[in-house]
C-alpha cells in the first residue's frame, strides 16, 4: 500500500517506521524544515552571535517506553549510550523525597516508599494503601476524574512531594487539570509493569538525534520518501483513493497536531464517506487545549564538574509556582555545567556513533570530516566501550559550516565545506 503520513513528530516517525516495516511504501510529509515536532532540536544564537543547539524542552523517557526504545535500535541508536538511565527518583535538593532502588516491582516501590526521606510512617502507609486500592481497581477511574480528585484525602506532603511532581513530570500537567485515568495508566505502566519500567531515561544527545533524524535517514535509505518543509493543505478522495494535495495514496495517517488534523478532516473533500462521523471527530479534536512549558537554560562558563547531586532534581511547588525540575547537563555528558529547569543535554562525548567537534566556536556538532573535528573518543577519556567507527577522516579542510540551504531530503548531506564538498551532518547514526 502507498501510505501518506502527515507530520514527522515522534508519532509520525514511529508510524512511518512501523508502516515501512509492515511492507508499505511510505511518504512522510512534514511542514517544518526539521523533524521531531514538539520534541526537536533547535539552533539558537548566543549573545555573542555563536550558534548553539538546544532542545525545545527537556524530555524524560521512562523504561516502560519499550516501543520507542525498539524503534531507536531499529534506526541505529543505542539507547544505552544515548540515554542516561537511573531508577525513578523524585528527590529535592535537600535529599528528601522518593528514590526507588533498582529492584523488580513491586519491591522497588515498596522499598522506596518505606525508605522515603522526610515522610512520616502515617504518610508512607497512606500512599501504600492508596496504591494498593488503585491496583485492586485495575488502575481505572471514572471518566473525567482529575489527578487531584483521584488523590484527594492523601496527606498534603504526599500531594506536594509525590503526586504533583509525578503529574508534572509524566503528564506535563498539574494534578488539578491532569486526567486521573492517564495518571493511573502511567503508574501502572511504570511502577507495576516490569523491572526497569519506572527507570528515568534522560537524553544524553539532542532530541533530534534520539529518534527523528535517524528515523528519516533510515526511511530514505530504505527507499521511502520524506518531504520536509511541505505542509499538507488538502485531503480529498477520488475514485476510492486518497488525494493528499492531489497526489494519490491508498491510505493517509494524520500524525500532525490536533488542530491541523481537525482542519484537514473538516475540509476534506470525501463525498463517498459519511460526513457526520468525520465532522464529529473534527469537533472533538479541534478544541483540545495546549499549555506552554517553560524551559530555562543557565550556563556557568568554565565549570566542568557537575553542580547537582543528581542529574535531575525536583523543586518544590508553591501556591504561585508549579512543580519544576532542574537538570544538570554535566551529569548527562554536557560540556559545561549547564542547568535548566526543563531542558536537555548537549553532549560532547559518550554517544557511540557521534563525532564531536573540537573547540572551534560555533561548532557544537561536527561534520565528520572537518579538520577541526575529531572522533569524540580521541578527546574523551579512555573507555572500554570505544566504537569501531567506519568514519574516515578527510584531508584537512580550513573550515566547516552548515549548508546555507536546507535540503528537502532528510539526513545527509547537510553540511558543506567551503569548497562545496557535501559532508554528512554527524549525529548519532552509523556511518557505514
Ligand atoms: C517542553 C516539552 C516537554 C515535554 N516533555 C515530555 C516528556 O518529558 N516526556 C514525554 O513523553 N513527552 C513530553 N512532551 C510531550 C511530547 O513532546 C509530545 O507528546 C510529542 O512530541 C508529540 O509528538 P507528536 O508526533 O504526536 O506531535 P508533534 O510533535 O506536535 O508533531 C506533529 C508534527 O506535525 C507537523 N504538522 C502539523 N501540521 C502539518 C501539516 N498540515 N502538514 C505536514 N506536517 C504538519 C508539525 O510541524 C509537527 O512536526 C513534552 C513536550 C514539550 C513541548
Amino acid at each position: 500500500m502507498k501510505v501518506a503520513i502527515v507530520g514527522a513528530g515522534w508519532a509520525g516517525c514511529a508510524a512511518a517506521l512501523q508502516a515501512a516495516q509492515d511492507g508499505h511504501q511510505v511518504t512522510l510529509i512534514e511542514a517544518a524544515r526539521d523533524p521531531g515536532g514538539r520534541a526537536r532540536t533547535l539552533t539558537v544564537t548566543r549573545a555573542d552571535g555563536r550558534p548553539l543547539e538546544l532542545d525545545n524542552g527537556q524530555h524524560i523517557l521512562i523504561g516502560a517506553y519499550a516501543e520507542c526504545l525498539r524503534l531507536m535500535r531499529l534506526v541505529g541508536v543505542d539507547p544505552q549510550v544515548a540515554l542516561h538511565r537511573e531508577p525513578l527518583a523524585l528527590t529535592f535538593p535537600d535529599g528528601s523525597g522518593l528514590a526507588l532502588p533498582d529492584l523488580a516491582p513491586p519491591w522497588d516501590a515498596l522499598t522506596g516508599i518505606a525508605r522515603a526521606r522526610g515522610w512520616s510512617w502515617r504518610e508512607k502507609l497512606a500512599l501504600l494503601s492508596r496504591a494498593a486500592r488503585w491496583r485492586m481497581l485495575g488502575f481505572r477511574c471514572a471518566p473525567g476524574t482529575t489527578g487531584a480528585r483521584l488523590c484527594a484525602g492523601l496527606p498534603p506532603r504526599l500531594a506536594d512531594e509525590f503526586i504533583a511532581p509525578l503529574c508534572v513530570s509524566a503528564l506535563n500537567t498539574p494534578p488539578e487539570t491532569a486526567s486521573g485515568q492517564v495518571f493511573l495508566t502511567v503508574l501502572r505502566d511504570s511502577l507495576f509493569a516490569g523491572r526497569g519500567g519506572s527507570h528515568l531515561l534522560l537524553p544524553r544527545v539532542p532530541l533530534g538525534a534520539l529518534l527523528p533524524e535517524p528515523a528519516l535517514h533510515w526511511l530514505a535509505r530504505h527507499g521511502h520518501a520524506v518531504r520536509l518543509g511541505s505542509r499538507v493543505r488538502r485531503l480529498a478522495m477520488h475514485e476510492g483513493r486518497w488525494q493528499v494535495d492531489d497526489e494519490p495514496f491508498d491510505a493517509v495517517l494524520l500524525a500532525c497536531t490536533s488542530t491541523e488534523a481537525a482542519r484537514l478532516v473538516r475540509e476534506a473533500d470525501v463525498p463517498a464517506l459519511p460526513r457526520a462521523p468525520l465532522q464529529a471527530w473534527a469537533s472533538a479534536a479541534d478544541p483540545l487545549d495546549f499549555g506552554a512549558i517553560a524551559t530555562v537554560y543557565a550556563e556557568q562558563p568554565g565549570a566542568s564538574a557537575p553542580l547537582l547531586a543528581r542529574a535531575m532534581l525536583a523543586l518544590r511547588a508553591t501556591a504561585t509556582r508549579p512543580a519544576q525540575f532542574v537538570f544538570d547537563r554535566a551529569r548527562l555528558g554536557g560540556r559545561r555545567a549547564c542547568l535548566h529547569s526543563s531542558s536537555a543535554p548537549l553532549p560532547e562525548s559518550a554517544t557511540r556513533y557521534q563525532i564531536r567537534c573540537c573547540s572551534r566556536p560555533g561548532n557544537s556538532w561536527a561534520c565528520a570530516r572537518c579538520s577541526h573535528c575529531k572522533p569524540w573518543w580521541k578527546n574523551a577519556p579512555p573507555s572500554s566501550a570505544r566504537p569501531r567507527s567506519r568514519v574516515r577522516r578527510a584531508p584537512s579542510r580550513p573550515d566547516c559550516r552548515p549548508a546555507a540551504t536546507t535540503s528537502p531530503v532528510p539526513g545527509p548531506p547537510r553540511w558543506k565545506a567551503p569548497c562545496g564538498t557535501a559532508w554528512r551532518r554527524c549525529r548519532i547514526w552509523r556511518h557505514d
